[in-house]
């Protein structure tokens, strides 16, 4: 018979740090750590190889780093004989064996996992105890009282806030270091027709024995999922996040804001610091990323436009961002302000189109698990808000294919800022554009055979159909939003004649899956996959 435990503390994929609030009076003598790889958790969404590989990978090495400070970790692997598939499961077994006296967790990140716990401890007959997250800046309190009264939030305000509540790039004064809060103006620059010329690389991190055996599991058990493994490539440790934060301050920061938004063919990474997943899975502390990133500003490393541009990121929109999930939860999954309800054309899983834009963007997210914020935003966020295709879709779709997706920064960004689909609680306007934005921004264009000035004919760019397809259809609401007036009145100089034939070569992409009909949409898919 073994001896039970006082707590079980209970940590989850994305919950791997050693000094979060479930383990204060954490004692290696009396308590235990459960761990747990499950099924259900790379199935409940159809969630890509590289996606899972990072999970597993990054939970293996935090247990056998905590084992070998001494703690008692009991930990299930996916393809052990017993393993149930879920966590409730999971947990009943350990219970069964361990006895604990009370379970303890951080908040979850994800409402569905927090119910779940709950659930699984009431069953169990045991308290759960559930800490406050002190990952983040703001606690979940401190946006419930910035976000009262307030009938739409705005990230604006709210970060203003943090940069004085938590002194982030002040001057002597108090004010606003340089005299501006946001520097997002001069953030805007695509590259020269000639390119990015050479780009610093970034930090490699080959995958050591743990992860090799992590990925030749998710190749067995996840054999049918989308995405690739072998450029597997990401930090699993906070030793390993440290060094990719280091390098990214050091040759990527100084550039990043200028090119933010750009886009290059083949150059997935450009000035973007890769950390969002290292972040998430919380082997990295934001605070840290914030002051290495102030603190490049202030030894003259990087220009303040760039710093500013991506602490706003870290410290305002990845905060703003949970706080409007879990303010909104769990109903904020299920809103469709627009009543869109088309399907998620299948190329999205495949990257099978003719479509460069999107087949870059869906070709490296298949491949790396990895489209920087443009890509996600302008370039397949874009396209599924105009083609009309249903919110929750959409959203199943982020979640699975990005190795930092984690449901309350991925739904908010993709129901709110993207899709629109609370009709403006998150975002002033929808973000909506024709072709000819992806033009200015990337090299695309060039080589794709749709024209992106043309929004009707065989050769119409799809982008620029389903924009005046978009804003005929929602008319009446965008005409009631004064950021949207200038767009609406565009629409209104277009002839009947250009407006029909907008409408029939919208309704024929709809009828062809999405892709623009008569398109030669299987050929590229041995080159996107070379
Ligand atoms: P960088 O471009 O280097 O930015 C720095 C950091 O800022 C990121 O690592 C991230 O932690 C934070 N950040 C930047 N923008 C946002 C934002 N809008 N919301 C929250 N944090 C932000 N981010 C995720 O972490 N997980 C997701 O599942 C996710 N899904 C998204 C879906 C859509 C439709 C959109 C438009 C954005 C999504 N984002 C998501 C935000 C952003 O695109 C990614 O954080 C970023 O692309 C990750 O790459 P990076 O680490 O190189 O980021
Ligand atoms: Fe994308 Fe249209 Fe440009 Fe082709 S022409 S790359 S579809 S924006």
């Amino acid at each position: 018979m073994n001896k039970s435990v006082r707590n079980l503390v209970l940590v989850l994929g994305d919950q791997l740090n050693a000094d979060a609030s479930a383990f204060d009076g954490f004692d290696p003598a009396a308590d235990a750590v459960w761990m747990a790889e499950v099924r259900e958790e790379s199935e409940h969404v159809w969630s890509s190889q590289p996606r899972t590989a990072l999970f597993l990978a990054a939970m293996r090495h935090f247990r056998d780093e905590r084992r070998a400070a001494g703690w008692m970790v009991n930990y299930t692997e996916l393809d052990a004989i017993a393993n149930t598939g879920t966590l409730a499961g999971e947990l009943a077994r350990a219970v069964a064996f361990l006895r604990p006296a009370r379970l303890i967790l951080t908040e979850p990140g994800d409402w569905r996992v927090w119910r779940a716990m709950e659930n699984a401890a009431e069953g169990l007959g045991l308290v759960l105890e559930v800490r406050p997250d002190r990952h983040f800046f703001a606690t979940l309190e401190d946006f419930r009282i910035h976000a009262l009264g307030r009938k739409q939030l705005r990230l604006e305000y709210f970060y203003r806030e943090q940069r004085r509540r938590h002194r982030v790039l002040l001057d002597a004064s108090g004010g606003p270091e340089g005299g501006e809060w946001n520097y997002d103006q001069e953030n805007r620059e695509g590259f020269p027709k000639t390119g990015p010329g050479v780009l610093p690389a970034p930090a490699a991190f080959p995958p050591d024995a743990t992860t090799q055996a992590v990925l030749a599991l998710v190749a067995r058990y996840f054999k049918g999922h989308p995405g690739r493994l072998e450029s597997f490539d990401w930090p699993v440790t906070p030793a390993e996040a440290r060094r990719a934060l280091a390098d990214f301050i050091q040759h990527r920061l100084p550039g990043f804001g200028r090119h933010q938004d750009a886009m290059w063919a083949g150059e997935p990474w450009l000035y973007h610091s890769r950390l969002a997943a290292a972040l998430n899975l919380k082997l990295l502390d934001p605070r840290e990323v914030v002051a290495a990133a102030e603190g490049a500003y202030r030894s003259g490393l990087a220009p303040l436009a760039s710093v500013e541009g991506f602490i706003r990121q870290i410290l305002g929109w990845r905060e703003y961002i949970r706080g409007v999930y879990w303010l909104r939860m769990p109903d904020y999954a299920a809103v469709n302000a627009l009543g869109a309800e088309a399907a998620l054309p299948a190329f999205f899983w495949t990257g099978e189109t003719e479509m460069t834009c999107l087949r870059e963007a869906i070709g490296q997210t298949l491949s790396l698990g990895y489209a920087h914020h443009i890509q996600r935003l302008m370039v397949t966020g874009l396209y599924t808000l105009m083609l009309g295709v249903e919110p929750k879709r959409v959203h199943e779709w982020y979640l699975a294919v990005y190795v930092d997706a984690v449901e309350w920064v991925e739904l908010p960004n993709v129901i709110g800022m993207s899709q629109h689909a609370d009709g403006g609680f998150l975002a002033s306007k929808p973000y909506i554009a024709t072709g000819k934005y992806i033009q200015r921004m990337s090299n695309h264009c060039a080589g794709c055979r749709f024209d992106p000035a043309k929004a009707s004919g065989e050769d119409a760019c799809p982008f620029t159909t389903l924009y005046w397809d978009f804003l005929e259809r929602h008319e009446a609401r965008l005409a009631a939003n004064p950021r949207m007036a200038l767009q609406v009145k565009n629409l209104a100089r277009l002839a009947p004649g250009a407006r029909q034939a907008i409408r029939e070569r919208a309704a024929a992409i709809r009828a062809n899956d999405g892709n623009p009909p008569g398109a030669q949409n299987g050929t590229r898919q041995a080159a996107l996959f070379d």
